[in-house]
């Protein structure tokens, strides 16, 4: 039996891993339940799954949760703060720790998890590339082991050899990593029109059904050039050794390139319950739910390059990850800022990518030694693309 600590759990991550675990209540018991604002979510979730803890993240809400959770009568302890998504993750009982929260939020109470030992499953891109060396050197000393969630980098991880060694592609006879992308839903819009585009069409993507955030990121492909540096840090790749590859369909989620010409891919329906059922049983393998792929009614895959006029921010990302540690921390953080922005209806959606290119040129490199500093040039960073959106509102106006 595994116990479980699911941050982020009331998002859509965090409530597929928990259609996931209540189909193996014999394998996987719930600790604990993380959330930001969304209490009836989060005690719906509990009516299901008994945790000892729910956690709140903003101790604004915690008043009105306790009440809400007296009247449901569920006996489970409420806690709320940073402190305590830092220790649910953490504890002695946890087992294994999904790390789901959406963007830099999840830094703190990720890294606690890791410097815990845990097991831990990795959908919060943003905290590795906020973090990078400091997180892998973490995972390292403390012996925590991560499973990559992201669908890409589960994919790429299904198709390395099992004695892979991190960062020697080399050895194992390979000669690139292969990340594909949908290109979201803007792949056809004529780029004069791109700067029309509002939140409701740019969260609708075409195969994947996911948090707001991830959905702009995704249309931007600033979600690729994160996951660019994901991989980088996930496996110990030089920025050479991936391509970035258009595949529409989403059913292949990125392959792995032989020196002897195969190609190994992983494919299946673009459902995030696959990823998670794999980083949670493996090595063995358990029933996700995923509806199983039938190669009769996909049709047709098709393959491109992104262009980069229309997806400047992938081309961005892939710049930071060269320039190191400051830039990626800088870019993620700025990338949040315009985003939540353009969510708000302050900017357009072709903003978002000048603001983080304005952001990435005013902050100068600097070290980020420890994780403290990776917060502090995180605020400063948020503070200046804070700056840039207000002054193209203020031109807007
Ligand atoms: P979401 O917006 O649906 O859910 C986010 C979760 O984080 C919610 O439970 C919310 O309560 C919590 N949260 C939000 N702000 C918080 C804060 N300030 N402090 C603490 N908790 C907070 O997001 P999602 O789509 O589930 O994505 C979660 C993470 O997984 C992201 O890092 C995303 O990049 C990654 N990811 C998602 C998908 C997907 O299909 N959705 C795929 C790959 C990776
Ligand atoms: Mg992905």
């Amino acid at each position: 039996m595994q116990n479980i600590c699911i941050l982020g759990a009331t998002g859509s991550i965090g409530q597929s891993t928990l259609d996931v675990v209540l189909r193996h209540p014999s394998e996987y018991r719930v600790f604990a339940l993380t959330a930001h604002s969304q209490i009836d979510k989060l005690i719906e979730q509990a009516r299901l799954c008994q945790p000892k803890y729910l956690v709140l993240s903003d101790d604004a809400n915690y008043h009105e949760a306790k009440q809400a959770l007296l009247t449901s009568g569920i006996k489970t302890e409420l806690l709320s703060g940073a402190q305590a998504l830092a220790d649910v993750a953490s504890a002695d009982e946890v087992d294994v720790v999904m790390a789901a929260i959406v963007g830099g939020a999840g830094l703190l109470p990720t890294i606690a998890a890791v410097k815990a030992g845990k097991k831990v499953l990795l959908a919060n891109k943003e905290s590795l590339v906020m973090s990078g060396e400091l997180f892998i050197h973490a995972a390292k000393e403390h012996s925590a082991s991560i499973l990559p969630i992201d669908s890409e980098h589960n994919a790429i991880f299904q198709c390395l050899p099992s004695d892979f060694q991190y960062g020697d592609l080399s050895a194992s006879g390979i000669s690139s990593i292969l990340l594909t992308g949908s290109g979201g839903p803007f792949r056809e819009t004529p780029l004069n029109k791109l700067s029309d585009m509002t939140p409701a069409e740019a969260c609708a993507h075409p195969n994947w059904d996911m948090g707001r955030k991830i959905s702009v990121d995704s249309a931007t492909m600033m979600n690729k050039g994160l996951e660019f540096i994901e991989a980088r840090w996930l496996f110990g790749l030089q920025s050479s050794d991936i391509k970035v590859v258009l595949h529409p369909q989403s059913i292949i989620h990125s392959m792995v390139q032989y020196c002897d010409g195969s190609v190994l891919a992983q494919m299946g329906n673009p459902d995030m319950r696959t990823p998670i059922a794999h980083g949670l049983a493996f090595p063995k393998r358990i029933d996700s739910g995923v509806k199983p792929l039938d190669f009769q009614t996909i049709g047709q895959f098709s393959f491109g390059e992104p262009e980069p006029a229309r997806y400047p921010n992938l081309y961005l990302a892939i710049e930071a990850s060269n320039a190191g540690q400051y830039a990626t921390t800088a870019l993620n953080a700025a990338n949040e800022v315009a985003v939540a922005a353009f969510l708000d209806g302050q900017i357009g959606f072709t903003q978002i990518s000048q603001v983080n290119q304005e952001c990435l040129a005013q902050m100068a490199g600097c070290q980020l030694n420890d994780i403290e500093a990776v917060v502090a040039w995180d605020h400063e960073c948020r503070s200046q693309a804070q700056q840039i959106v207000s002054s193209y509102s203020r031109e807007a106006s």
